[in-house]
């Protein structure tokens, strides 16, 4: 940074911002229309243009907002995105977790680093970005919703596909310490719903047991996952290297001498490759609705089996050349890649087209915890990897 003067104003205002953040309570679900207004609100003072993007009910917000390019050149634009939501918190804290506390060389309150951080570093340097000859645009993505299977994302991205952004880089500071993230898994969430006919025990061909058909399911989900191992990629950067699939329990019945006419399964799979997820709930369904239905309605005509989708959380596959990993490695100095085992929606800009890199201030380890905490000197190294942002989007 020009001057240490420049530096420490720099810090100081994005614990200001944290502080401001960590003080809007947008846990997941819940409206965070009043922290998005903040943050717009501060980039249109210093003239970025902006678009909101909404859930159905206009309770909870994206936002994507530009500061456009002096002087446009072939570079690449840049987005820094981040979400604004945050876990919801548990009974323990020694401090309150809505208003931010510094003790030492840390600074307590939910979000503060996952992912609030970040984002108050993106919002303090904006005006640094303003008043540069900037050659190229940048981004700042601020979505809705991600701890709870990326809600809000895919409907931001949508609107990128629509408005033509397809081309970019795209830095997303999730806690990882400031270390270079390039791949994880997909993870999916399933819900299935079984209902049959409740009856008395002693007749059970009277009746459709909808345990009796969930426990199928449930069978043919563990086969399954012995194909997934099967179509383990060679290559596969993962541990373990195939996706994997986990039934997180089966819920159903009253009593011993009553058939069950209500069951459901909670259930997720880890695609390495989009592929086995597709592969995975083809063939599912295709056992559900050809196998086990006709059964039920052999019985009960009104029988069903109901996939509920909970979340789609895209893998981030790992990109043999990745500009967005290039860059973040020239400016940090740090050449290694790590893959991690939680998901981001990194996923979701690759698949449109845009280079995309994790790395940002904090530590997982502090994530969804009591007592959250970022390491105040994560945000200046944050700060500092946006300097040199700045530094390779101006013309010399
Ligand atoms: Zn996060």
């Amino acid at each position: 940074m020009s001057t240490e003067n420049t530096s420490d104003q720099l810090f100081n205002s994005s614990v200001k911002i944290l502080t401001d953040l960590i003080a809007f309570k947008t846990i997941s679900g819940k409206d965070n229309n009043s922290l998005i207004d903040y943050c717009d609100e501060i980039l249109k003072k210093l003239g970025a243009t902006s678009f909101k993007t909404f859930d159905d009910e206009k309770k909870r917000v994206n936002l994507f907002a530009t500061l456009k390019a002096k002087h446009p050149s072939d570079k690449k634009p840049i987005i820094l995105s981040g979400h604004t939501d945050v876990v919801p918190v548990s009974k323990g804290w020694s401090t309150d977790p809505f208003v931010a506390t510094i003790k030492n060389d840390k600074l307590f309150g939910r979000g503060a680093c996952d992912m609030k951080g970040f984002i108050a570093c993106t919002l303090a340097f904006a005006p640094i970005y303003s008043k540069a000859n900037l050659d190229r645009d940048i981004h700042f993505s601020y979505t809705f919703d991600e701890e709870t299977a990326c809600i809000g994302a895919p409907i931001l991205i949508k609107e990128l596909k629509k408005r033509g952004v397809k081309d970019g880089i795209c830095i997303i500071g999730e806690p990882t310490n400031m270390k270079i993230i390039d791949a994880h898994k997909g993870c999916y969430e399933y819900t299935t719903y079984f209902e049959g006919l409740a009856g008395h025990s002693s007749a059970p061909h009277k009746g459709v047991s909808a345990v009796e058909y969930a426990s199928k399911y449930v069978n043919k989900l563990i086969e399954l996952r012995e194909k997934l191992k099967e179509r383990s990629p060679k290559d596969s950067i993962f541990d373990p290297p195939h996706s994997t699939l986990s039934i997180g329990g089966i819920f159903g019945g009253i009593a011993h001498n009553v058939i069950a006419d209500k069951c459901h399964v909670n259930w997720e799979t880890r695609p390495v490759v989009k592929e086995d997820g597709v592969f995975l709930n083809t063939e599912l369904d295709k056992y559900a609705n050809e196998i086990l239905l006709p059964d039920m309605k052999k019985v009960f005509s009104n029988s069903s089996i109901k996939k509920k989708i909970i979340g789609e959380v895209t893998g981030f596959d790992r990109d043999k050349k990745s500009n967005a990993c290039e860059l973040v490695s020239y400016l940090t100095g740090d050449n290694t890649r790590e893959v991690v085992s939680f998901g981001t929606e990194a996923g979701l800009f690759q698949e449109i087209g845009i280079s995309t890199v994790v790395c940002g201030p904090g530590s997982i380890e502090q994530a969804h915890k009591v007592d959250e905490f970022i390491v105040l000197d994560e945000l200046k190294k944050c700060l500092s990897l946006l300097d040199g942002i700045k530094v390779q989007s101006i013309s010399n």
